[in-house]
């Protein structure tokens, strides 16, 4: 990472450069002109080396991407070589693809992508040193950073309109380092000189005014001594501010806040930090001005050292970060948000969870949230969020009107930025005016609140409110709104959920009046066509006897459907349960045999079986008929006439039976000579409603529920049932059931 105090000492020590075309360095941390040339190009990293005959030597790095970058090599080996050839600078946007640096017999590091290398002339405008600037991402290098570093390597070399140095004297060699100090074991004495330096020094000022990261730097004794425009703009100050205080005055001023919130001593900043010999890498600050958004710098710092190792003053570098976290910020924020509604069961329930995240996120000391009432008339306020502290005297009231500000934003379902709440309409509109007014008055000043939208409609408001004007409308907006989509299709999840509920209930109603409604007149019907149909008595001519038994067939398939549909209820709501005793499973097939008897002879489909005497099993025998009763009809339904119905009872040859104590499986089979099923189309046949092309395209009637229910049935007995390939034409249904006791109980 960064390197050591120590390391730039090393720097500066090693630094015997005393050559006076290329000495204006000399006084002046080689290290921090390397950090500079960096930060001018905004890049990561770069070196300052001197270029001597053929010899290329490193005097100062800056970025952990050159920390591997030799000391010393020839300058055939390395950028020089181009630099030196071309009699200018040498730009490489990709050093993977540019000639010039992949000809370079010395690759410093696989991680160096880009590279700008500038040369560094002597008196008579010969090159006697280089900057290079790295990046470890491939990049383009605009003229205006040409130009910066160009400028920044042409002041270092003193060449700009022949001007001295302004950090060191350029005409006495090594013996003038810091000419103007007397006292040369005064520390302050030095930056004092320096301190002019840099401040009147036009090139330098003009360039440090032109960075976009704010630069401070400070003497041994925490004099600021340089505080460029743009730390001046975040920290609030008027442009015509120059830095005549020292830190501890100007941050009892002013003060900066660690992440948490809470002021920085002084020795606790990061240029307090560094003063103090320490290198800070990356650390957040929050800056503070008054009337202004709380702004967050990432800081950087690193103390001065003088050509003896001696810290002389320290510097600072600001990069701010306030919208960058905020985003970091509220991806945190969603996740909590999406936690919380995860764990609720309305929104409702939720919100106070998802308040609090999404106004600590913002840092803002309030937010409120907003619902729309089941009738679609008015906004009832569900929850809100207050910092401590802030104690809102007025009740929210419910919403009516398109009014105020949560009216306002149901009114057209966008977002409202209400920039100084004090100054606004809002403290006399709507039925929360009253409550905007208490706002304003306990300091609260701008607000945005954000639609919560299901299918483009608005079911609620989610209402943010800072103590300070803020900026950044876009940025907050969009990231507000993304807590506002999450809410809204938690909103759009429920409403489904309870409209599935609905729906479930409908259909039980449903089912309850065609169970009701229609299965006691089905069996009215039934029992007086029967009635009329067998008594002797009552002389029927033919025609209405055919008309009567057509009704009564009809009736049986009705009253038929009507039990597989109240099945597949009972089925659906848990509510579908068998009653398991000790049965003769062969008893069952022929009684459910004979009851096929008349409808195969009417369909001339056969009826044949190949059982055992006996078949003992635990089952529901009212429903194993039913599995029966289904299996069979479907048989003669869809064979030909001619065709024939087999049902075969046997022990399973593949269970372990005889094992002790064990029963083994029974296995019914019931193949037909059938239509068939397509077996693209049987994994799909048990489902509900599911009918087979064959059936369909034979025109043969049917509702598509009988194997769903005969599933469940044998299901619910422990067993399977599947259809069996076989080569011939036909259907092949093959049921195995346990004969063995039912399972009690759930393992645990
Ligand atoms: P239904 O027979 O009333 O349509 P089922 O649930 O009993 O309903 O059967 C579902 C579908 O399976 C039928 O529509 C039919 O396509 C197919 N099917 C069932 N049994 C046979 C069979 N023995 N031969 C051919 N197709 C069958």
């Amino acid at each position: 990472m960064g390197r050591a105090a120590g390391e730039m000492r090393r720097d500066s020590v090693a630094l015997d450069w005393s050559d006076d075309t290329v000495g204006p360095w000399r006084g002046v941390p080689p290290g921090l002109m390397a950090e500079l040339a960096a930060r001018v190009a905004d890049a990561p990293a770069a070196v300052w080396v001197r270029i001597d005959g053929r010899c290329e030597r490193v005097v100062g790095r800056s970025g952990a991407a050159v920390a591997g970058w030799p000391e010393s090599w020839r300058v055939a080996d390395g950028p020089a070589e181009c630099l030196l050839r071309m009699n200018g600078a040498l730009v490489v946007e990709d050093t993977s693809a540019d000639l010039r640096w992949g000809c370079c017999p010395l690759r410093v590091s696989a991680d160096i992508r880009a590279l700008l290398a500038v040369p560094l002339r002597g008196a008579d405008s010969g090159i006697t040193g280089a900057v290079y600037v790295v990046d470890t991402v491939s990049r383009r290098w605009p003229d205006s950073v040409l130009e910066a570093v160009e400028r920044l390597a042409a002041w270092a070399s003193g060449a700009t309109a022949g001007q001295a140095a302004p950090w060191g004297a350029a005409d006495a060699g090594g013996a003038a380092d810091v000419p103007e100090v007397a006292d040369t074991d005064d520390a302050h004495g030095k930056i004092a000189v320096a301190s002019s330096g840099p401040a009147s020094d036009p090139f330098l000022t003009a360039l440090v005014e032109t960075l976009d990261v704010g630069v401070a730097a400070c003497d041994s004794r925490g004099r600021l001594i340089l505080y460029n425009r743009a730390l001046r703009e975040l920290r609030g100050l008027p442009d015509t501010w120059t830095p005549s205080e020292d830190l501890a005055t100007s941050l009892a001023a002013r003060p900066v806040l660690g992440p948490d919130g809470d002021p920085l001593a002084v020795e606790r900043t990061p240029l307090g930090r560094a003063l103090r010999g320490e290198v800070v890498e990356n650390t957040d600050v929050v800056l503070t001005a008054p009337g202004q958004r709380l702004r967050i710098a990432a800081a950087r710092a690193k103390p001065i050292h003088d050509g003896d190792g001696r810290c002389v003053g320290a510097v600072v570098a600001l990069q701010e970060v306030t919208d960058r976290r905020r985003a970091e910020r509220f991806a945190e924020c969603e996740l909590q948000v999406a936690r919380a509604l995860a764990e609720s069961v309305s929104v409702a329930a939720a919100a106070p969870a998802v308040l609090e995240a999404v106004a600590r996120s913002l840092q803002w000391p309030h937010a409120e949230l907003w619902l729309i009432d089941g009738a679609g008339e008015q906004l009832d306020p569900v929850a809100q969020w207050s910092a401590p502290g802030l104690d809102l005297q007025v009740e929210l009231p419910a919403v009516t009107s398109f009014e105020g500000i949560v009216g306002s934003v149901w009114a057209t379902g966008r977002p409202l930025w209400v920039p100084d709440l004090a100054g606004s309409r809002y403290l006399t509109t709507g039925e929360a005016a009253a409550r905007s007014r208490e706002c304003a008055r306990q300091g609260l000043r701008t607000v945005l609140a954000v639609p919560l939208l299901d299918a483009g409609r608005v079911q609620g408001v989610l209402a943010c409110f800072a103590d300070t004007l803020e900026d950044g409308q876009e940025l907050l907006t969009t990231l507000l709104g993304t807590i506002a989509r999450q809410i809204g299709q938690f909103l759009a999840r429920r409403r489904a959920d309870e409209l599935a509920l609905d729906l479930a209930r409908t259909k039980d109603q449903f089912l309850a009046l065609v169970s009701h409604e229609m299965r006691t007149p089905l069996t009215a019907i039934s029992t007086y066509t029967e009635l009329i149909l067998t008594d002797d008595d009552q002389a029927c001519c033919p025609d209405h006897r055919m008309l009567l038994e057509r009704i009564d067939r009809n009736t049986r398939s009705l009253r038929a459907i009507v039990n597989d549909l109240l099945d597949l209820a009972a089925l659906e709501s848990g509510r579908f349960t068998i009653c398991r005793e000790p049965i003769d499973l062969v008893a069952v097939v022929l009684d459910a045999v004979s009851a096929a008897a008349t409808a195969a002879a009417t369909a001339g489909v056969e009826l044949l079986t190949a059982l055992p005497d006996r078949a003992e099993l635990h089952g529901d025998a009212a429903r194993l008929r039913q599995v029966l009763d289904n299996l069979i009809s479907n048989g003669i339904k869809y064979s030909p006439h001619g065709g024939q119905v087999h049902l075969r009872l046997d022990a399973d040859a593949d269970a372990d039976a005889g094992k002790a104590g064990e029963a083994g499986d029974m296995v019914l089979t019931v193949s037909d000579t059938g239509i068939g099923i397509p077996e693209a189309e049987r994994p799909r046949l048990f489902g509900r409603f599911y009918r087979a092309s064959t059936a369909r395209t034979h025109g043969i009637p049917g509702t598509g529920l009988g194997l769903t229910i005969v599933r469940a049935i044998v299901e619910a007995h422990d067993g399977t049932i599947g259809l069996v390939d076989t080569a011939g034409p036909g259907a092949t249904f093959r049921v195995r059931l346990s004969s063995g006791p039912p399972a009690t109980g759930t393992p645990d």
